[in-house]
């Protein structure tokens, strides 16, 4: 009497990928309710267990359980790939922008369209895409991190698919949270209502170490340990982080992450590129997962991950694709491949990371790393059904050879293709029969994708139009609708002028001494003004050191507003942002045409005349060498100060002993831009 059971698979090559790599052919596998009951040889399966009656095809769609006796013809039969990092809702993003450095691509496309677009529905309408994506490329679980998670779960959950869903927190306002401890709150409810759920392990998701504070860290681990559910984030991903945090901290990205407390937690780590022997020893002690995400690190030139050492080592390393719009697809064939392609490249050795070690990461390895290996990974009685069959039949997969075990995982990963996937069962539920999708509407998800993506392109089309707009679209810049009014003398010697500064009808509040680079950004269209990124090193002249260094960005009309007597002129409205990014980001991000740099030496005093604040600058010029300057400067007026006061800065002018001398109506950068 054999036992009945809701799913027989039969006539299968059987990837167990358990420890030692067992395969059956033709091998079965049994399934009830929502796990493998059994799996061998076809015989002794047969022998012991049969199925209910076989289900047509036809009435599968909502996906479901019990489907009888199914002849697999011979595909191989394995566990569905995981896909260890990923932000599936940016399915809608894809393609958006591209061939960027992290941080423009980040700071200056995702995040922006990111506070305009994303949404509850939006989330719900990527992830829903992104499932069926990844049904198709046999994936059957995923570790995410976005914003609105609860959403990212529910669609997930609806699609019939397994998921790490994680929280984001950071220290930036996002899409679904105006401050970390909102976001955090919002994880915790999170959690507390998803921690049961036979799909989705809800998980925090501090973004990474250098979006994060400190406290944000120490806060997330906490949670992560009070209910006993993953951490999800982004460690030393790029050799620029690295760096930062050294000159920052004293320390690489693991040990100071250790220092928070963050391994308190059981972490998922993504990417982990640049890190050493010794970060990787701490990692498996604290027992985090890593996920490796080739494609991701090539296209944004991160680096290569040792991903051998962390192996060798005994990291659970799986493997990720990475977001979609940092890749561009959720193809898990293409990052195994790619791991073992770029492994052995890196290492000069042909015989680093074989197919079946590859294939390993993308299954047992890559659920253990998302602290979930008791549940799937593997073909193994006990765990969850989740099951993918894949045709090594095609064209461009024959023939086969059966003289070694690795043929088979060769096949898979030098020359299989999700196209190859037809089938995938996630708890026991068919997702995926034929090729058929049973539980997602792709042509309906694909027509809404194209109306949002109608709307981000026609938001990000009239952002790239004006420079303003680009500008106000990093965030944290500041319009300031006054005036100024300045006065530029060339002169030849300082002291004069240095000695004048004593008498009593000046009132000296503040002096300083600095460096100021400045670089200006011109744009084919002259009526968007032009850029200045400038940096002010501040010296300590007893000590004669650099003690203080900042950075501003601003934009400035091309109109000079008005002129008064003496060559006073009257300038506009500017608009001021602190540069919180290099001079390379911005280059990279703004595109000008054309730039100038321009150095000089400034000894500024801020005065008081007559009851009036005004900067004294005398400046050398350096970079190009145009000489030296007296710059008197009013602070920011209304247009009815400017007026009423104008004549303060001709009768300073004098009292500088300056008046006499060659009056320059021009800045810097028009008197050197005149000159090229
Ligand atoms: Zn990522």
């Amino acid at each position: 009497m054999t036992q009945t059971v809701d799913t027989l698979l039969i006539n299968a090559l059987v990837l167990t990928m358990d420890e030692k790599l067992t395969q059956y052919s033709p091998g079965a596998v049994a399934v009830n309710g929502d796990s493998i009951v059994a799996v061998g040889p076809e015989d002794e399966i047969k022998k012991e267990y049969s199925a209910k009656e076989t289900i047509p095809l036809a009435s599968l769609k909502g996906g479901i359980e019990a489907s009888g006796t199914i002849d697999c013809k011979g595909k191989v039969l394995m566990p569905g790939l995981i896909n260890a990092h990923t932000h599936v809702s940016m399915t809608l993003l894809r393609g958006l922008a591209d061939d960027l450095r992290l941080d423009v691509w980040l700071m200056g496309y995702m995040m922006p369209v990111e506070r305009k677009f994303v949404s509850p529905e939006f989330v719900q309408l990527g992830t829903s895409l992104a499932c069926a994506e990844q049904i198709r490329s046999g994936i059957t679980t995923f570790n995410d991190m976005y914003y609105f998670e609860e959403d990212v779960a529910k669609a997930t959950a609806d699609a019939g698919m397994r998921a790490v869903c994680g929280q984001t927190v950071m220290k930036f306002p996002t899409p679904d949270a105006a401050s970390y401890e909102d976001s955090l709150a919002m994880a915790r409810e999170f959690i507390q209502r998803w921690k049961d759920h036979p799909l989705i392990v809800p998980a925090v998701s501090p973004h990474a170490p250098y979006t994060c504070t400190a406290e944000i860290l120490r806060a997330t681990a906490e949670l992560a340990k009070e209910f006993d559910v993953p951490l999800h984030t982004h460690l030393a991903e790029t050799a620029f982080e690295v760096d930062n945090m050294r000159n920052e901290n004293g320390m690489p990205v693991i040990p100071y992450v250790k220092k928070q407390g963050l391994f308190d937690a059981k972490v998922i780590a993504a990417h982990c590129v640049h890190v050493d022997a010794g970060e990787i020893r701490t990692l498996l002690h604290a027992g985090a997962g890593v996920s490796h995400n080739p494609s991701s690190n090539l296209k944004l030139a991160s680096g290569f991950a040792p991903v051998m050492k962390m192996l060798e080592t005994g990291l659970n390393v799986g493997i990720g694709t990475d977001g979609p719009a940092s890749n561009n697809d959720l193809d898990m064939f293409e990052e195994v491949r790619l791991a073992a392609f770029v492994a052995k490249a890196v290492t000069n050795d042909p015989t680093s990371l074989p197919a079946s070690q590859a294939l390993l990461m993308a299954t047992r390895l890559g659920a253990q790393a998302l602290h979930i290996g008791h549940l799937t990974g593997s073909v193994q009685t006990g765990k969850r059904a989740d099951l993918i069959l894949v045709d090594i039949t095609p064209t461009h997969n024959s023939p086969s050879f059966k003289r070694a075990a690795d043929n088979a995982y060769s096949q898979i990963v030098y020359a299989g293709k999700s196209t190859d996937v037809s089938d995938v069962m996630v708890n026991g539920k068919w997702l995926m029969r034929d090729h058929q999708l049973l539980t997602l509407k792709e042509d309906d998800l694909l027509a809404q994708a194209a109306d949002i993506a109608k709307n981000i392109d026609a938001f990000l089309i009239e952002r790239e139009q004006s420079v303003l707009s680009k500008l106000i679209a990093l965030g944290g810049s500041l319009e300031q609708e006054s005036f100024e009014v300045q006065v530029k003398v060339k002169i030849t010697e300082t002291d004069p002028i240095i000695q004048a500064m004593k008498r009593p009808e000046v009132e000296v509040i503040r002096q300083r001494h600095y460096r100021e680079h400045d670089v200006y950004f011109f744009f084919d269209d002259p009526t968007q003004g032009r850029l200045r990124y400038r940096e002010d090193d501040f010296v300590d002249d007893v000590k004669n050191i650099v003690t203080n260094v900042r950075a501003r960005l601003t934009l400035i009309g091309q109109k000079r507003e008005g002129e008064f007597e003496n060559e006073v002129l009257l300038s506009r409205s500017r608009y001021l942002a602190p540069a919180a990014q290099s001079l390379r980001f911005y280059r990279e991000y703004f595109k000008p045409n054309s730039e100038v740099q321009i150095d000089k030496d400034r000894l500024r005093w801020q005065i008081k005349y007559k009851d009036t604040e005004f900067f004294i600058n005398l400046d050398k010029v350096t970079e190009p060498e145009l000489g030296q300057f007296l710059e008197i400067k009013s602070s920011t007026w209304s247009r009815k100060d400017a007026d009423n006061k104008a004549h303060l800065v001709s009768e300073l002018l004098s009292l500088l002993g300056a008046s006499g001398g060659k009056t320059v109506t021009k800045d810097y950068i028009d008197i050197v831009s005149e000159n090229q």
